[in-house]
């Protein structure tokens, strides 16, 4: 019987700092795990997220010394969805696991993740926080109650803390590629795809060098997206609130006809006009979310663009020698 591959997947953007430190402990892991199970044998696939640093340099050095490290580098920055989606796109393993390159997913969690998915019990595992130290309260807060708010109205039940950190089976990475949006938001893709999921509680850990490239607002945006990809709720706010608003004009509108009174006062007109007007704009922004989206669905546009891979630059090497 042929060894199982693990492909281990690291979206990277301007992760030079770390990398070096990254690349020891997956090692130490990976050679552990290979001692234990004989029949393992990994790859190490890098997404380079067109990263402005050094990172691009390092990951052609360390394919260059181990073939078991590949990257796949893209054009441009195109966020770390796109980065997930290349890593599983590309990955060649009966196993894929996704994980930061700044160490706050430990890969120390690896070996036991491969407990709970190889003995056939689970389809993948993954890991949850349960504490947020080290964060600040307010984006605690924006945290639970986004999924407060997403888990009221999205069927996709999405749990509260998981994180990217995911080892999974070939049939679920086949699962989650199926999925052809383009607006992708992979805390939901991973739980619409279903499967039996084993959650590792884990506390909050520290990036181990460098700095984050998500802001408060970038958050919120994502947040959104993640709302708007998984949920039509809104679509319906926004009909309902405008049922309401229109029913309540009329019965203005008779009740003055039957009772004869003349609707005078001009803040009564100015309020109604601005209260009318703000849920228009409300109505008409939730609506523009969609058909942006359906917009960019319908374009077809790749997710990404390589711009190189361990094997293209091997042979633009080989050309020049
Ligand atoms: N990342 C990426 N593309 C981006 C931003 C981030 O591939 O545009 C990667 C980054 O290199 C890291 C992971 O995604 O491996 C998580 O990013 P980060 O640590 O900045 O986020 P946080 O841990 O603060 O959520
Ligand atoms: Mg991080």
């Amino acid at each position: 019987m042929g060894k199982k591959m693990i492909s281990v997947i690291v979206p990277c953007y301007n992760e030079q700092e770390v990398l070096p430190m990254f690349r020891t402990e997956i090692l130490n892991v990976a050679d552990e795990m290979t001692k234990k199970y004989p029949g393992l044998e990994f790859e190490f696939l890098f997404i380079n997220d067109g990263s402005a640093d050094g990172t691009l340099e390092l990951l052609r050095k360390y394919s260059e010394m181990d073939c078991r490290f590949r990257y796949v580098s893209f054009s441009r920055n195109f966020g770390k969805e796109s980065a997930m989606l290349a890593g599983l796109e590309n990955c060649r393993g009966d196993y894929a696991v996704i994980l930061d390159a700044d160490l706050q997913h430990p890969p120390s969690y690896i070996p036991k993740m491969y407990e709970y998915v190889s003995n056939g019990e689970y389809d993948c595992a993954a890991t949850r926080r349960v504490s947020r130290k080290g964060e600040p309260k307010l984006l605690s807060f924006f945290s639970a109650s986004f999924y407060k708010v997403i888990n009221k109205i999205s069927q996709t039940r999405i749990v509260d803390g998981a994180q990217d950190f995911r080892f999974m089976t070939r049939q679920m990475v086949d699962a989650i590629l199926s999925m052809k949006e383009y607006n992708r938001f992979s805390k939901g893709i991973f739980s619409w795809v279903g499967f039996k999921t084993k959650y590792i509680e884990v506390e909050n850990t520290e990036r181990a060098a460098g700095k984050t490239t998500w802001s408060f607002w970038k958050l919120l945006m994502y947040s959104f997206e993640g709302i708007t990809a998984f949920s039509t709720a809104p679509l319906y706010l926004s009909v309902i609130m405008g049922l309401v608003f229109l029913v309540l004009a009329v019965a203005m509108a008779v009740k003055t006809l039957i009772c004869g009174e003349d609707m005078s006062g001009d803040n009564l007109i100015v309020t109604l006009v601005c209260l009318i007007g703000g849920v228009q704009l409300f109505c008409m922004g939730v609506l523009g979310q969609y058909i942006a989206k359906t917009y960019m669905e319908v374009k077809g546009r790749p997710r990404y663009i390589i711009g190189e891979t361990e094997e293209i630059y091997r042979q633009r090497r080989t050309k020049n020698d």
